[in-house]
């Protein structure tokens, strides 16, 4: 939770955990992302992780896959003493053939490389001689299944103890289990989506096989957290933290709210460049909703001046907007803390809360190869280390949907619980060009219609990010038999399930009717509007 100090109550002592490790597969994450959904609480650590250094015990492994061949040199391997642990493990893919390296080196390159959908067959064995566990990991699943393959290895035979539990045409070793020990390989993905019937096949693992409670709930871990946090901060300490009036930084602060009142600090950043009458609306929605601690700092004319005059680098806007905002934050956390010393019932604000979520962990602690040094997980505010306050961090357990079925518990509005994402350097980046307050003027209002009519139409979440972006460009029209020479609007909405790829929105042509002339109509300053067209990659989903 804290990135110094020891964590008080770590979630893998209250609840039962399934250790996924890691081998730098581009699927691992959702190892963890499957388990979770079961309500079956993981944690992924690198595949080097020493036993030895485990303060907790798992109830299950789960070794991942990964792009290197076990038979190489310098390929990665666990922890011998991991096979010494008297609980279950599951190899998938590179998982498989490490449990089978580790038991016989039998693994070599195979002569075709196996990519995408295959067939299962799956082999029972009855309960005899084996005891029945053979049999558990596909129970409740048909002879037959489609899963997803991603392969060039295989295995030359099975080790020794060892039994085929399934096939496909080009696996013969497509599963295998030991006939005593509930030690298990699979040459194939439960955890992607092209294998429809992956889940349970985990859910057999994790629930039945390794009898991990599915006690992974957010009402749970709401309590959890607060004790949690309780513990950390001690009786008199204090918080502070920046909210955005986004999802994850109001979930965060109405948790540190609900753990300890008032002592927690949240300040919003005007910086000019918020969507329209936002402060307004977070200011609402935080103080009387939801009865946090807030400071609005209206500081938009400090950001606007410094933006003025840049007009073809949109690095620099990010900067400037990143280093004004420091400032700012730092300037308030002075004055409340030189106010919080005058209050006789309170300590020094000496944490600082971040809405750190779990991928942004994951994305830290993945095996990114044998060479590679593990990255240290990136400060996401950005604020600044002469600070020197204390991380807290209480999403860092959770995906984005968990947030969000969090928020929904702790009474958070479902319009901002559904909130699309918003950059931090706000519409400055999609003003194309100069920055100037009536540039932004512009952008907002035709921002507002769009959005306003997407939510009118019901389409708000079947859209990932929509936004309106103002192009530097002008174009003759003509309105009321006057010629005009205005600006041009580019509306923006993409579907996606992870940001990385994305694509843009198919709305119907009377829906993009009325906007555009919405638009055309009550923003004064623009005379056409335009829809971008762009999936991502090659375009990204912000204009700059
Ligand atoms: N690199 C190994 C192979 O090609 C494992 C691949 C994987 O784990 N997806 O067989």
């Amino acid at each position: 939770m804290a990135t110094d100090g020891k964590d008080p109550i770590p979630p893998h002592k209250t609840f039962d955990t399934i250790l996924v490790l890691d081998f730098g597969s581009q699927y691992s994450h959702l190892i963890t992302r499957r388990l979770r959904e079961l309500n079956v609480y993981c944690e992924m650590l690198p595949c080097t992780q020493k036993l030895s250094e485990l303060e907790w015990s798992p109830k299950g492994v789960i070794l991942s896959g990964g792009p290197y061949s076990v038979y190489a040199p310098d390929a990665p391997h666990v922890d011998p003493a991991v096979f010494e642990l008297d609980v279950p493990i599951l190899g998938i893919c590179y998982g498989l053939q490490e449990i089978a390296w580790h038991h016989g080196k039998n693994v070599l390159a195979g002569e075709k490389r196996e990519y995408g959908h295959a067939y299962l067959k799956v082999e029972r064995h009855g309960d005899g001689s084996t005891g029945g566990h053979v049999d558990a990991l596909f129970k409740d699943l048909e002879d037959d299944m489609e899963v997803w393959m991603s392969h060039g290895d295989k295995l030359s035979h099975l080790p020794e103890d060892f039994i085929t539990i399934a096939t496909t045409s080009n696996a013969p070793f497509a599963g295998m289990a030991h006939k005593q020990r509930k030690l298990y390989g699979i040459q194939f993905h439960p955890e992607v989506t092209h294998t429809p019937k992956g889940k349970v096949l985990l859910k057999n693992f994790a629930v039945d096989i390794c009898q991990a409670k599915t006690d992974w709930t957010m009402g749970k871990f709401v309590d959890q957290e607060i004790a949690r946090i309780r513990a950390l901060v001690g009786e008199k300490g204090q918080v502070i933290g920046a909210v955005s009036g986004g999802v994850d930084s109001t979930v965060a602060a109405k948790l540190m709210k609900e753990a300890i009142g008032d002592r927690f600090h949240a300040v919003l950043v005007d910086n000019g460049v918020l969507r329209l009458n936002e402060a307004k609306i977070v200011k609402e929605t935080l103080t009387a909703g939801l009865g946090i601690n807030l400071t609005v700092v209206d500081a938009s004319e400090r950001f606007l001046g410094r933006l003025k005059g840049i007009t073809d680098d949109p690095e620099k806007k990010r900067k400037v907007i990143g280093n004004t905002f420091i400032e700012v934050f730092q300037e308030e956390a002075k004055r409340i803390a030189s106010e919080a010393a005058n209050t006789s019932n309170a300590g020094d604000i000496e944490w600082l809360l971040q809405g750190t979520l779990y991928p942004d962990v994951i994305e830290s602690i993945s095996f990114k190869g044998p060479s590679a040094t593990i990255k240290t997980h990136h400060n996401v505010g950005g604020l600044p280390a002469t600070m020197s306050l204390k991380l807290i961090e209480p999403l860092r357990e959770l995906f984005k949907d968990e947030v969000r079925e969090l928020g929904t518990k702790l009474g958070i509005p479902e319009d901002l619980v559904w909130r699309h994402p918003f950059p931090g350097p706000g519409i400055a980046i999609r003003i194309l060009g100069e920055v100037t307050p009536e540039q932004v003027r512009i952008a907002r209002e035709a921002d507002h219609i769009f959005i306003e009519e997407i939510k009118a139409a019901g389409l708000y979440r079947n859209i990932s990010q929509a936004f309106a972006a103002l192009l530097p460009v002008k174009a003759v029209g003509v309105m009321g038999d006057k010629r005009v020479h205005d600006q041009v609007i580019a509306l923006r909405a993409v579907e996606t399930t992870d940001f990385m790829t994305a694509d843009w929105y198919p709305f119907d042509g009377a829906f993009l009717k009325k906007v555009s002339r919405r638009i055309v109509n009550e923003v004064n300053g623009v005379c056409r509007v335009v829809y971008d067209v762009t999936s991502k990659p090659p375009g990204t989903i912000e204009m700059e």
